[in-house]
């Protein structure tokens, strides 16, 4: 266990998840959710923390558990 499963790294879509989310969208590809899709908390080049989006738009880094953005995970990569 470590904070990430905390906060509940996976979620399928729910009504009152809906409506936090969908405030501002999925960061990651800038669409909507819809209900029972599944998200993932991730981390992103949008930087003020982990946000949702869709789970085909993340990658779950091995080491950390952790989820990323794809584009951001690979920019991560290429600079380490
Ligand atoms: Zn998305």
């Amino acid at each position: 266990m470590n904070d990430m499963n905390a906060c509940k790294p996976k979620i399928i879509m729910d009504l009152e998840a809906l409506n936090v989310t969908n405030a501002s969208g999925c960061p990651a590809c800038g669409r909507k959710f819809n209900l029972g899709d599944t998200a993932v908390l991730a981390c992103g080049a949008w930087g003020d923390g982990p946000r949702y989006i869709h789970e085909n738009e993340a990658v779950q880094d091995v080491k950390t558990n952790q989820y990323f953005e794809r584009g951001y995970y690979r920019s991560l990569k290429a600079s380490a």
